[in-house]
């Protein structure tokens, strides 16, 4: 099945310019359906699913009481019933095979110590929204939440069923979502095209500048590097200390940079990207479509610095992550050891 990856606010846009033209429906009310779908957006940030634990579930129960409210079915499927998953489905006429929406209920952990707001809060200020899963994934769960509602609402006769899944675990721990029901009940999300997180739309000074679509995606894998030394008493330094070793190891990782190597997507990617930009950047994505040249590796440099996104579409990457080392301040450890995440390219 081939996942379609775009934004969600490109989402309900692509599905409603179909809809709208196919259908020659009434004009939307976009102003009600905006007021709208930033309530639903503040409600469901404002429940705190950071995995671990996770917790979907409670989020579950309130997607599940919207949808059910205005008459859409609802299924919900959990191996943990603290994760639950959420399945609904707008039944088409048979005709093609089914579309799913797809978006992760969980959010990363968070340090709300390092927030202005509170992270859980969904708190609209001026124009900005902030809390954990503004932007991955609540944004296109309440995208694919309100595609449903207004699909439904709108009495439109479609092809196809409309299949929502509203996913555990996606941020660590597939087996309570998607690996759980692609074994277990791979019907109920059974279908020919799949919508999901990972492009995005680029705006500048508020118009849409380019729609990023992603087609494939890195593998991830983690890596764990481990030191020994010679254990001692911090007030005698010696030359093989583990703290010193390890330090020394993740800076030669960071400063080591592997090649860029273009597939089909990105060589497309940065020649349509030279396109639309002014000759400054055009001539950094134009370089980089060169790799091995000088050219290529200054703009890849440069890049690094002020788009890290895009540079990490272009190579393998290795990030340090954690690190565990010492447990006084006066002993010399002589063990430690640190986490890498290792991305590689799809190829
Ligand atoms: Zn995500």
């Amino acid at each position: 099945m081939p996942i379609i990856r775009i934004s969600g606010r490109l989402l309900i846009s692509i599905i409603f310019s179909f809809l709208f033209v196919s259908a020659n429906a009434a004009e939307a009310d976009w102003d009600l359906i905006n007021q709208e779908t930033l309530q639903r957006f503040q409600d469901m940030l404002r429940i705190d699913t950071s995995n671990p634990p996770g917790n979907e579930t409670v989020l579950v129960e309130q997607l599940a009481d919207i949808l059910t409210a205005e008459g859409i079915d609802v299924e919900i499927y959990s191996r943990d019933p603290a994760r639950a998953n959420l399945v609904a489905r707008l039944r088409g006429n048979g005709s093609k095979q089914p579309l799913l929406l797809m978006a992760h209920l969980d959010v990363v952990t968070v340090d709300p110590e390092k927030w202005s707001f509170p992270p859980f809060g969904g708190t609209l200020d001026d124009k900005w929204i902030y809390s954990r899963g503004v932007v991955d994934d609540k944004d296109n769960l309440v995208a694919s939440l309100m595609t449903m509602l207004l699909l439904e609402r709108s009495g439109v006769t479609l092809d196809r069923d409309v299949i929502f899944l509203a996913e555990a675990g996606e941020e660590g721990g597939v087996q309570w979502g998607i690996e759980f029901m692609t074994s277990e009940h791979p019907d109920a999300i059974d279908a020919q095209y799949c919508l999901a997180e990972g492009g995005s739309v680029t705006r500048e000074n508020g118009a849409a500048l380019f729609a990023g679509i992603q087609s494939g995606e890195k593998k991830r894998r983690t890596a764990v590097l481990n030191v020994t030394g010679v254990a001692g008493h911090g007030s005698v330094p010696t030359r093989n200390n583990a703290v010193v070793r390890l330090g020394q190891a993740i800076t030669a990782l960071a400063d080591w940079q592997e090649p860029v190597r273009l597939s089909d997507t990105t060589t497309t990617m940065l020649a349509r990207l030279a396109e639309i930009s002014p000759p400054e950047a055009a001539a950094r994505y134009r370089a980089l479509l060169n790799p091995g040249s000088r050219a290529a590796e200054e703009a890849m440099l440069w890049m690094l610095d002020n788009k890290p996104a895009t540079a990490a579409l272009l190579h393998n990457t290795v990030t340090p992550t954690i690190m565990n080392i010492g447990y006084r301040y006066n002993v010399i450890p002589s063990a430690g050891s640190a986490s890498l995440d290792v991305r590689l390219l799809p190829e």
